[in-house]
């Protein structure tokens, strides 16, 4: 039987196209290989986000040369964010002749079309559509899910949002939102598979339905109907706006219970002059204001965003106002990049970049700041009772359960639990950035 290996790079969008990729195989009849060597057809899902990501990915495509050398029958391709930039499919070819198929991130369905012609032809095929049309369509693909309990759903497509150091709506196009009887026709068969949290996905899933394309729904009332299948499961979104998330949306988060009581909110900056730099289109002031009403509907919610430091022009007074600003809002978790210039964005044409030194000094120093309020809010959980789901473990080993929060918590029983089952835990301590907690 033929083998596949998919390599897999960048945000949960890229990891769910992995699925869609795999189930196209399957149902071909390969299966996975345990390791790159084994492999018939090598895939690289790329992510183009950053500099340092796209290094690593011509690092790793360079590797598969003395593989391919030995095995002239393995096919090679290479798709996904950073395949769909312009020109990239024939300097991919150029710099790796070996690379067979080259498409991009909205074509992802077409994959197993592409494998039959290129079997036919064996010439070097580029699939990637450089126009801004959509033509992804999850209709009756096949998906390999490799966790039981988790599930990811596209719920839209693209960004229309430009944000200045953002590569994403010049590779994923505009905004494109699934029409929602195919997204609950979806979920349904998630849960009746036995699938217990559920992820909808999207760049800027607030804005579902404001391309006109959904009859109506928006994303409060798709999230308000999910929330009300029958079943015992959690659902969870991402990634949000903040110049978007609704008050209904708020509300409609707070008043049901099957909605994950966790959000992230990625900020980016504390900075005003910073913020309209990168055309975020909100301010400080909005921003913990949305906070403000988020923590007024929802007292436990756990938070978490994204900062850039070191954006063009930052000044040590920009930068601070990041950091009174992570101090203010106190969050779960943050993921901190330091700014890197991106082929073909606004910023990139920027000429105050901030020299590295000093990006570093900034990342270092939130990433500590960053840590001690995260340790104080984990310590701070101790006590309290936390709905979780059993995810992994066994009675000898002992069980690991996920927090709303994402958080581990590892639990103290000496009792056999099915896995997959919702758990409410009292967290009786917080140890070596895990919680410890006891089943009520
Ligand atoms: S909202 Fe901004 S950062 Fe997010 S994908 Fe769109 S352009 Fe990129």
């Amino acid at each position: 039987m033929k083998k596949y290996f998919i390599y897999t790079y960048g945000c949960q969008m890229n990891v769910h196209e992995t699925e869609k990729l795999a189930g196209i195989l399957q149902d071909r009849g390969l299966q996975l290989a345990s390791q790159v060597e084994d492999a018939d057809v090598v895939i690289f899902n790329t992510c183009c986000i950053r500099e340092s990501a796209e290094q690593k990915i011509l690092g790793n495509i360079g590797a598969i040369k003395p593989i391919k050398k030995k095995k002239k029958d393995l096919i090679v391709a290479v798709c996904g964010c950073m395949a769909q930039q312009k020109d990239m499919a024939g300097n991919l070819r150029k710099k790796f002749p070996f690379i067979d198929i080259v498409f991009g991130a909205n074509n992802i369905e077409f994959f197993g079309d592409y494998l039959d012609t290129y079997l036919n032809q064996k010439k070097f095929l580029n699939k990637v559509i450089e126009d801004e049309q959509y033509i992804e369509n999850e209709q009756g693909i096949s998906m390999v899910r490799d966790n039981p309990f988790y599930a990811y759903v596209n719920i839209m497509y693209g960004c229309n949002n430009f944000c200045t150091y953002c590569i994403v709506p010049y590779v994923r196009g505009r905004e494109k939102s699934r029409n929602p009887e195919e997204i609950y026709k979806e979920v349904k068969t998630l849960l009746e598979m036995g699938y217990k949290v559920i992820t909808l996905l999207g760049q800027n899933v607030n804005s579902y339905g404001l391309d006109g394309n959904t009859n109506g729904v928006n994303f409060a009332k798709l999230l308000d109907t999910i929330a009300n299948f029958d079943g015992d499961f959690e659902l969870r979104f991402m990634t949000s706006h903040p110049k978007d998330i609704s008050d209904e949306v708020i509300e409609v988060m707070a008043k049901n219970e099957k909605i994950s009581k966790t959000l992230h909110l990625p900020v980016q900056s504390g900075s005003n002059r910073v913020l309209k730099a990168m055309n975020r289109n909100y301010t400080r002031e909005h921003y913990l204001n949305t906070i403000e009403k988020i923590r007024k509907a929802m007292p436990n919610i756990t938070l978490s965003t994204d900062i850039i430091v070191g954006f063009p022009g930052e000044t040590d007074e920009e930068y601070q106002e990041t950091v009174d600003l992570i101090k203010t809002v106190r969050y779960h978790n943050a993921f901190i990049f330091m700014y890197s210039k991106r082929k073909g964005t606004i910023a990139e044409k920027m000429d105050n970049q901030i020299p590295i030194n000093i990006k570093r000094e900034r990342i270092h120093n939130l990433l500590k700041i960053q840590h001690e309020i995260s340790e104080e809010l984990f310590h701070e959980m101790i006590g309290t009772t936390q709905r979780a789901l059993i995810d992994f473990g066994n009675k000898n080993e002992g069980y690991i359960a996920k927090a709303q929060c994402g958080k581990v918590i590892k639990l103290i029983t000496d009792k056999q639990i099915k896995l997959g089952s919702f758990v409410n835990v009292e967290i009786i301590d917080y140890k070596k950035g895990n919680l410890i907690g006891r089943i009520k």
